[in-house]
């Protein structure tokens, strides 16, 4: 049995008032989804700065454990050539091994310095880490707050919700794939979430531009969907008169 336009129209007036109602209650919860979205985006982003930071920490405490090794290396040759040094049987094996001190000599030096400069990063990070944290930790707060006030809206509001979007996907369905995407594209469209008006005093419920007598004559007649010339908003029926 083919379905009357008539039928079609009253079927899409039936889903606009439930999404009219759907888009009543996400009003009440004003931006504080949106906010408390943010919020958690921000807190990932700080956690990730974080254990990225910690990263590089592991990398330098690696580094100096490294170098820390280097020169324990270099303090053992220093013992060996120092017994040495003890038995030379001449000068030039004493210079020789007094060369090879010196060398290990330096290459303490340039661990320590390396460690110094490694620790020194360390110690900068920590700092970052510290205010990263007491930023993440003040907006884990606000959060907090944000969540309760948003959980206490959406319990109100909660069975309402569910009953009306079950609601909604039936009557949904009740409405051909096509019809249904060109309302839910008029829809996303509009700010006040309006797709099927009626038209009111002579104007289009949705625009208020003034619709001919003509046009109103034919939306009446309901032989096909008529759209508002203006916003294209579906004008469904004439109100009154
Ligand atoms: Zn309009």
């Amino acid at each position: 049995m083919e379905i009357t336009v008539a039928q079609k129209l009253d079927a899409l007036l039936k889903l606009q008032s439930i999404d009219s109602q759907l888009d009543e209650i996400k009003k009440l919860r004003g931006d504080l989804p949106e906010e408390v979205r943010d919020l958690e985006d921000e807190i990932v982003g700080f956690e990730t700065r974080i254990s990225k930071f910690n990263k590089e920490i592991d990398a330098l405490d690696t580094e100096v454990n490294a170098y820390k090794a280097t020169k324990k290396d270099s303090e053992k040759l220093i013992q060996k050539y120092k017994d040495q040094q003890m038995n030379v049987r001449n000068n030039r094996e004493y210079d020789a091994i007094s060369k090879e001190l010196e060398l290990q000599e330096l290459e303490i030096q340039l661990a320590e310095k390396r460690i110094r400069e490694a620790e020194f990063k360390v110690r900068n990070k920590q700092t970052e880490i510290a205010d990263t944290e007491g930023a993440m930790n003040a907006r884990k707060k606000d959060l907090e707050v944000k969540q309760k006030e948003l959980n206490v809206l959406v319990a109100e509001s909660q069975e309402d919700e569910k009953q009306l979007v079950g609601q909604r996907d039936k009557q949904a369905g009740q409405v051909e794939e096509r019809l249904l995407n060109a309302y839910n594209r008029i829809r996303d469209n509009s700010l006040n979430g309006l797709a099927v008006v009626m038209v009111k005093r002579g104007a289009c419920g949705g625009c208020f531009n003034v619709v001919p007598p003509q046009r109103q004559a034919d939306i009446k007649e309901k032989k096909k969907i008529i759209v508002c010339e203006h916003c294209g908003r579906i004008l469904a029926d004439v109100e009154g008169k």
